[in-house]
């Protein structure tokens, strides 16, 4: 990750418009720290270029960690997590009624949704606070 460098990180948060990548949380209203993270794992040799890279907060790129592929938790059965740059969003998740939890509506989306603990309660409840002022979902 040291060897990312300085111009390189600014492009891919800027190109994210400050937002985790995986579940849109703003980094200005995140109290996790963010990072750059590799879609395909430097372990599975994943490159540093941009196209590999995006910006996600800590507690999605810890979660994610290696893997590119996880349960589809209604199938039971191994789908590839979501790619960033490959995949559109929306074929994969929506909000729920309510915008506070991700619905997966895709093998890969429930799979990933599962494996980066997308609905996990801090995040939950983030959601839940930003919506009456408008903030979330970003856009
Ligand atoms: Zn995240």
């Amino acid at each position: 990750m040291g060897k990312i460098s300085k111009k390189i990180r600014q492009l891919v948060a800027d190109r994210a418009e400050h937002c985790c990548e995986y579940w849109l949380s703003q980094a200005k209203f995140s109290p996790d720290y963010f990072s750059i993270e590799h879609i395909i794992p430097s372990i599975k040799q994943g490159v540093d270029h941009p196209d590999n890279l995006a910006y996600s907060c800590l507690s999605c790129n810890n979660h994610k960690f290696t893997a590119t592929f996880a349960l589809d938790p209604l199938t039971g059965l191994a789908a590839p997590l979501y790619h960033l740059r490959q995949d559109n969003w929306n074929v994969h998740f929506r909000w729920s009624d309510d915008l506070a939890e991700l619905v997966g509506i895709s093998p890969s989306g429930r799979a990933t949704i599962e494996r980066l603990h997308l609905n996990r309660e801090n995040v939950v409840n983030l959601r839940r606070l930003l919506i009456p002022i408008g903030k979330h979902p970003p856009y």
